[in-house]
């Protein structure tokens, strides 16, 4: 097979569009900017959700589900938060079809008309601080720590397979506290756990900050987000974090008695990952040769590919490899021992590299008579042969190795391309020629950050959290400047 991928050098975009159909993670559907997630690519989501699910309830979280469609006049209730989304939503507006009377087909029935119409959820902040207010009497009811794994609805106008979809899955944390320090914690708390399931499992190094207003999400004080650097020096938006204030507490009348039986208003938080994180994953450490996964979120993390001529030696193969895949599984490594005659070894070769299979072993006739493996790992394409005692040492090292060298192959290329620039000419140059995470003073208004976005396209990604503090003067006005912020154009 063939894998006939773009280069990354050729065209990024195409090469991206091109590996996620390819490696049989995800298609267009015959719905506008919807897509169909493929089992390769649902079974790496799936592992992302346990994980990330694993560190929701570490830290105190619980599940639960709300409806789909919110009616309109909730989402109306905060009114930065409707202004935000009401661009983008899909509209419920009838119940029923009928048959055409002049027997053209089927078509919307005009006497079952909503009285109400209802929004497919583009976030639930809505409805579930609609439903809060039944939940939250007394300071004893809170902290309120719930999430919710579902899909959601954003009428997107450029859309792009797992980045930028009109309907996409994510999870969304909703919590209610008593105070307005326990709720920022909390917002700065997930974009932790977020940025630690980045780096950690993903291999994929972000910055953490917040947003500045212009950026912010509608109806939040304050957002916290984690941001990754792509292969083509473009930034992508992969978590966010929200400290909501009392914005929707006020918009939905959620009230609670404190210790002193004196009425307050909930603070709330509102934190989401989606299955853009899938697009992160590929655009971060895939090559010309297709995926390039990372153990800790790979469906299969060793593959065993025979090579053999006519069944006795499969048998004898089988013989060696049957009891190795046990003793693997044994250690919790995923193998898939690949048996089929079907397709050739070359086939198999190219097809596993291109699916982004951490650790390949092959076996053949004179690795059977020398007790050997062909160890072959996917992020540096090198081999090698080990004696078959120490296969599952090897392999179970390697699943650790190619985790490591992967996150920091990704950390060295972002270090590469943040650039310090204290001039608006020097900024326009490194945007347009270098791109990457450019770091520069700025006078923290939005008309600065329109004027800027306006002429080069790049946005601030955020206002790093762990940046030294350094006072200067904006690059544009001169004006005084608290700190450096980061821009970059981003996905
Ligand atoms: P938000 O609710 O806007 O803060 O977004 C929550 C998370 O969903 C962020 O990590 C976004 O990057 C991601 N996200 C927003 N819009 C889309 C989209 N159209 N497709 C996929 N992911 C999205």
């Amino acid at each position: 097979m063939g894998k006939n991928l773009t280069s990354r050098s050729e065209d990024y975009s195409k090469w991206y569009n091109e590996l996620v159909v390819k490696a049989d993670l995800a298609e267009n559907s015959g719905v506008r900017g919807c897509m169909v997630i493929k089992p390769y690519g649902f079974a790496i989501w799936e592992k992302m959700q346990s994980q990330l699910d694993k560190m929701f309830k570490e830290t105190g979280h619980e599940n639960a589900y709300f409806p789909l469609f919110i009616p309109k006049s909730y989402l109306s209730k905060e009114a930065s938060h409707v202004e935000g989304f009401a661009k983008e939503c899909a509209v419920v507006t009838h119940y029923r079809l009928k048959n055409a009377e002049d027997g053209s087909g089927i078509v919307v029935d005009e006497d079952a008309k909503l009285e109400e119409e209802l929004i497919v959820r583009p976030t639930s902040e809505t409805i579930i601080w609609d439903t809060y207010r039944k939940w939250i009497q007394s300071y004893r009811d809170l902290p309120l720590l719930v999430n919710q794994w579902a899909n959601v609805v954003r009428w997107e106008m450029r859309t792009r397979l797992f980045l930028r979809t009109a309907e996409f899955l994510w999870q969304e944390g909703h919590t209610a506290h008593a105070t307005r320090q326990e709720a920022l914690d909390e917002a700065e708390q997930m974009m932790h756990v977020y940025a630690d399931f980045a780096e950690n499992y993903m291999g994929v190094p972000v910055i953490k900050g917040t947003k500045t207003e212009s950026e912010r999400f509608a109806g939040a004080e304050e957002t916290y987000c984690i941001e990754a650097l792509m292969q083509d020096g473009k930034a992508l938006q992969a978590g966010t974090s929200h400290f909501l204030g009392q914005n929707f507490a006020k918009a939905f009348d959620v009230k609670f008695a404190n210790r002193e039986g004196k009425q307050e208003y909930v603070w709330a938080t509102s934190w989401g990952v989606s299955t853009r994180l899938m697009g992160a994953l590929v655009m971060t450490h895939s090559d010309d040769n297709g995926l390039v996964l990372p153990p800790n979120l790979a469906p299969i993390q060793v593959v065993i590919v025979p090579i053999y001529k006519g069944l006795e030696q499969l048998d004898a193969i089988s013989e060696k490899v049957e009891p190795l895949v046990k003793e693997l599984r044994a250690k919790g490594i995923s193998v898939k021992f690949d048996k089929r005659d079907t397709h050739k070894p070359g086939f198999k070769f190219n097809e596993y590299e291109l699916k982004g299979v951490p650790v390949r072993l092959a076996i053949g006739q004179r690795d059977l008579e020398n007790g050997t493996y062909e160890v072959a790992r996917r992020d540096t394409l090198e081999k090698e042969s080990v004696k078959a005692e120490d296969v599952v040492g090897r392999v179970a090292g390697l699943m650790e190795e190619i985790q490591k060298n992967i996150f920091q192959k990704a950390l060295d290329f972002r270090a590469e391309r943040i650039t310090e620039v204290d001039s608006y000419e020097e900024f326009k140059k490194v945007i347009e020629e270098k791109g990457g995470f450019v770091s520069a003073h700025w006078d923290g208004t939005m008309a600065t950050e329109d004027k800027i976005k306006e002429e080069t396209k790049a946005t601030i990604r955020c206002i790093p959290l762990n940046a030294k503090k350094e006072e200067g003067s904006c690059m544009v006005t001169g004006n005084p400047s608290a700190q450096r912020v980061l821009f970059a154009k981003a996905y």
